[in-house]
C-alpha cells in the first residue's frame, strides 16, 4: 500500500529520512532553545527592568525630597518668618531664577492673598487652596500632577507654612516644580533603544511625556502632549495595583507587545513603569536560531553527497538488474549481465547482483541447450526435421528474394529395412550414425544436411543450381557407396537415392515455395528408387 509522503524510490526515501535524521535533532535543539533561552532571556530582561524602576524611584524620590528641602529652607528664611514684603521678592525671583525645574515661587500672608511671587505681581487670593488651608493648619503639602495654568506643561505645588517668630501663622510659600527633571531622567535612562520609562498615576494617566508622541500625535490618539490624555490600561498598571509585577509580555499604551516592571513611588501615588519592546528584548536569540537554521542546511550539503552515493551504489545496480530481467522476459537471455557500478554497491546489494547474474547465466545456458536439443537430432546429430523445415525455409525465401539458385535434396538409404531384418535395429542404428558423418564430412558449411524421418535425410543448398547440386549430390551418394560400414556384427556397404528440386522461379500466388520444393524432390527421389536406387534424380519441373 502507498504510503502517505513516503516516496517511491529508495533515493527519494533516503533523502527524506537523510533530512529529517538531521532537521529532528535541530528541530528539538531549537525548541530546547527556544524554550529555555528565551525563558531565561525574558527573566534576565524583566531583571533589568525592575532594577531600573527602582533606580528610577530612588532619583525621584530624592527630586522630591530636594522640592520639599528647598520649600522648608524658603519658609524657614528670617526675612519671609519676619514678613519683610520688599525683601521676599528678590529672594523669591533669585531663587527661581536658579532652579530651572522651578516655574514660580510664591508666598501668601496668612490671610491667602499673595504678597509675592517670583513671576507675576498680580495679587491672587489663595485662601481657599488645598495647601493654604493645610500650611494654616501647619502641615507642609504637596499637589498631585497639575496642568499649570499658564504653560498647560504638568506641574507639581509643594508648600511649607510659614511660622512667624513669635509661633503664629504668616502664611504660605509654594513652589511650582515641572516634571522636565523627571521627563529628562525618564527619557535619558531607558532600556535598549526600544525602552521606554514613564509614570502613571493610580487612575493610569500618563505624568511624563511618552517618547513616541509624534507617533501617537500621527495617528491622532493625542491632540498635543501624552501627559494627562493617555489612560494606560495595561497589566503593567492592573498587576501594580495588587502589588505584582508582571511575568509575561503584554501590550503597552501603544499596542505594542512589551516586557515591563514597576515601582510606586509618592506614597503609592506614582507608577514608574519601565517597557522594552518584546522583540527587541528576545533578539539574542535570533543569533541562535540562525545558527541552527543554518546548521541544517549545512549539515544537509555536507551530509548530501553522501547519502547521494549510498543511494545510487544501492539503486544503480537495482536498475541494472530491472533492466536485464526485463530483457530477460523479451526472450533474450545472452548479455552481459556484470557491471562495474561507479558507486561499490553495499555487500547485500553485491551478493544480489552476484547471484542474480549467475541466475541469469544459468538461465542462458539453459535456453541455449534447449534450443539447440530442440532441432536436433538425438541419435545422428544432426539438424532435425523441425530445423529443417524452418531454416530451409528461410534460406530459400532468401535466395528468392536475392534471386539466387538454391537447391533441396531428398536422401533415402536404399533397402534399410533389410539391414534392420537381417542384422538387427541397433546395427541399422550404427549405419545411420555413420551415413549421417559421411555427409557432414562432404557438404559445405553454407549448406544444410538434416535428417527427415527414419532413413530419410534432405540437404538445403544456397547457392548452388540444378548442375552444381548434380555433382554435389553424386559426391554425397558416392561417398555413402564407398563407405564400408563398421558395426560389432560385421562391414556391410549400402548405398542411397536422391532427388534434386530447385525452387519454382515463376512460383504461383498461394503456393509455398519450400513445400513445393520438397514435394518435387520428394517425386526426383522416388524416381531415382524406381530406376533401381543408388543414383541422383533431378526434377526439372521448376524451370519451366
Ligand atoms: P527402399 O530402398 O525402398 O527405401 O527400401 P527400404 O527398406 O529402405 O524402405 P522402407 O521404407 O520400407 O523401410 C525403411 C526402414 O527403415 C523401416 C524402418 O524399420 C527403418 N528405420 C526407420 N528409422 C530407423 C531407425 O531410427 N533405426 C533403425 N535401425 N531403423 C530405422
Ligand atoms: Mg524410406
Ligand atoms: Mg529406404
Amino acid at each position: 500500500m502507498r504510503q502517505f509522503l513516503v516516496p517511491d524510490s529508495v533515493g527519494g526515501r533516503i533523502r527524506l529520512y537523510s533530512t529529517l535524521m538531521v532537521g529532528v535533532p535541530l528541530l528539538f535543539a531549537a525548541v530546547v532553545l527556544i524554550v529555555f533561552v528565551r525563558a531565561s532571556i525574558l527573566e534576565n530582561v524583566e531583571k533589568g527592568l525592575l532594577e531600573q524602576a527602582v533606580s528610577h524611584k530612588i532619583v525621584i524620590e530624592e527630586w522630591y525630597q530636594e522640592q520639599e528641602r528647598n520649600i522648608q529652607f524658603l519658609a524657614e528664611l528670617d526675612v519671609v518668618r519676619h514678613g519683610q514684603v520688599e525683601k521676599i521678592n528678590p529672594i523669591l525671583e533669585h531663587f527661581d531664577k536658579t532652579h530651572p525645574d522651578i516655574s514660580a515661587v510664591v508666598m501668601a500672608g496668612a490671610d491667602g492673598k499673595t504678597v509675592g511671587a517670583s513671576s507675576t505681581k498680580i495679587m491672587v487670593d489663595v485662601s481657599d487652596r488645598e495647601y493654604f488651608i493645610k500650611a494654616r493648619a501647619g502641615e507642609a503639602f504637596v499637589t498631585n500632577v497639575l496642568i499649570g495654568r499658564t504653560s498647560g506643561k504638568p506641574i507639581i505645588i509643594f508648600s511649607h507654612p510659614v511660622k512667624r517668630l513669635d509661633g503664629s501663622f504668616g502664611g504660605v510659600v509654594f513652589l511650582a516644580s515641572r516634571l522636565t527633571a523627571i521627563d529628562d531622567l525618564m527619557n535619558n535612562l531607558r532600556f535598549g533603544e526600544t525602552g521606554e520609562t514613564y509614570l502613571l498615576n493610580r487612575e493610569g494617566y500618563m505624568l511624563t511625556e511618552s517618547r513616541y508622541q509624534g507617533e501617537l500625535r500621527r495617528q491622532g490618539r493625542i491632540q498635543t502632549t501624552a501627559i494627562m490624555t493617555i489612560k494606560n490600561n495595561s497589566d503593567v498598571l492592573r498587576t501594580g495595583l495588587i502589588g505584582k509585577q508582571p511575568t509575561k509580555p503584554y501590550r503597552d499604551y501603544r499596542g505594542v507587545k512589551v516586557l515591563g516592571a514597576s515601582q510606586w513611588t509618592k506614597d503609592g501615588t506614582w507608577l514608574i513603569v519601565s517597557e522594552i519592546g518584546y522583540s527587541e528584548a528576545i533578539g539574542p536569540l535570533y543569533p541562535f536560531l540562525w545558527t541552527i537554521i543554518g546548521g541544517f542546511f549545512i549539515s544537509i550539503a555536507i551530509l548530501s553527497p553522501v547519502f547521494l552515493r549510498l543511494a545510487r551504489s544501492i539503486t544503480q545496480p537495482l536498475a541494472r538488474i530491472s533492466e536485464i530481467s526485463l530483457r530477460m522476459t523479451r526472450g533474450e537471455y545472452d548479455q552481459t549481465c556484470f557491471d562495474v557500478f561507479p558507486y561499490s554497491p553495499p555487500q547485500e546489494i553485491d551478493n544480489l547482483v552476484e547471484a542474480f547474474c549467475a541466475m541469469q547465466a544459468k538461465v542462458d545456458e539453459t535456453v541455449q541447450e534447449l534450443e539447440t536439443s530442440a532441432v536436433t537430432d538425438q541419435l545422428t546429430g544432426l539438424p532435425n526435421r523441425r530445423f529443417l523445415m524452418k531454416e530451409g525455409a528461410r534460406l530459400v525465401d532468401i535466395a528468392i528474394r536475392a534471386k539466387q539458385p538454391c537447391t533441396l535434396f531428398m536422401m533415402d538409404i536404399d533397402h534399410f529395412k533389410n539391414i534392420n531384418d537381417t542384422y538387427g535395429h541397433a546395427v541399422g542404428d550404427i549405419v545411420l550414425k555413420q551415413i549421417a558423418q559421411a555427409f557432414q564430412d562432404v557438404i559445405r558449411s553454407s549448406d544444410i544436411v538434416a535428417r527427415y524421418g527414419g532413413e530419410e535425410f534432405a540437404v538445403v543448398a544456397p547457392g548452388s543450381d540444378l548442375e552444381s547440386s548434380q555433382v554435389l549430390a553424386e559426391r554425397l551418394r558416392q561417398e555413402v557407396a564407398a563407405h564400408i560400414y563398421n558395426t560389432d556384427e560385421l562391414p556391410l556397404a549400402c548405398t542411397i537415392s536422391i532427388g534434386i528440386a530447385h525452387y519454382a522461379w515463376d512460383i504461383r500466388f498461394g503456393v509455398d515455395a519450400y513445400e513445393d520444393m520438397l514435394a518435387r524432390a520428394d517425386k526426383a527421389l522416388y524416381q531415382a528408387k524406381d530406376k533401381g536406387r543408388n543414383r541422383v534424380e533431378i526434377n526439372r519441373e521448376s524451370e519451366g
